[in-house]
């Protein structure tokens, strides 16, 4: 922005009072300010002559300094109409893109798609990626963070299921509250008889901590 300070067209004036020229300096016009000086203190010798000159070197110090704070304000007037139309123009282009998106993908298609295990569900995700980065219509983002959380989980999921499938192929089971494996055989059996009579569930409990590992 403008580094250029304000004037205040009053001490312009005063300072050209007291001393003629010295408020075209304070406006930053050294060389007019030095002529006035020179002419008006030389007039003074009329003393009429000097006088009226004083009198205009007044009011013209005030006037430019007047001068000087409506150019700046428009310059800085302009340079907020540019940032604004900078920010408008950007905000276009994402629309466009995002409208590009939604217009060459359907959502919901790109939600089932992300939980596939295809090479298409990353590009799926990172479409989605972009469309929640451009959005701003809180319907479509909530949908995408919700799809984006549960592949998330269903991936874990699937993980878990791996890994404790894999340890029961070795006759082991993994704690989670332990974060280790215990041997099959070692589990804390418990049998527990519901009130019917009818049915029964064999417990396995972790032997080091305790925790339920029945279903495991
Ligand atoms: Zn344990």
């Amino acid at each position: 922005m403008n580094t250029i300070q304000r004037k205040k067209p009053a001490v312009a004036a005063l300072l050209s009072l007291v001393l003629p020229g010295a408020g075209q300096m304070y406006n930053g016009q050294i060389g007019i300010g030095l002529l006035c000086m020179i002419l008006t203190i030389g007039l003074y010798f009329t003393i009429v002559l000097g006088l009226i000159l004083h009198i205009f070197v007044i009011n013209d110090a005030y006037k430019y300094a007047k001068k000087l704070n409506k150019q700046m304000e428009q310059a800085e007037e302009e340079a907020r109409r540019k940032e604004e139309e900078r920010r408008r123009k950007k905000e276009e282009a994402s629309k466009k893109e995002l409208d590009g998106y939604l217009q060459s993908f359907s959502l919901p298609l790109l939600i089932q798609k992300i939980h596939d295990d295809t090479p298409e569900s990353d590009k799926a995700k990172q479409t989605l990626e972009k469309i929640l980065a451009l959005t701003t219509d809180q319907n479509i983002k909530s949908q995408i963070q919700d799809a984006l959380e549960n592949m998330v989980k269903q991936k874990e999921r699937k993980k878990e299921e791996q890994r404790n499938k894999e340890l029961r192929e070795q006759g082991l089971v993994y704690c989670d509250k332990c974060k280790g494996t215990v041997a099959r055989q070692e589990l804390r059996k418990e049998i527990e008889d519901f009130d019917d009579g009818w049915q029964r569930i064999e417990h396995s409990y972790c032997p080091k901590c305790g925790n339920d590992l029945t279903w495991k």
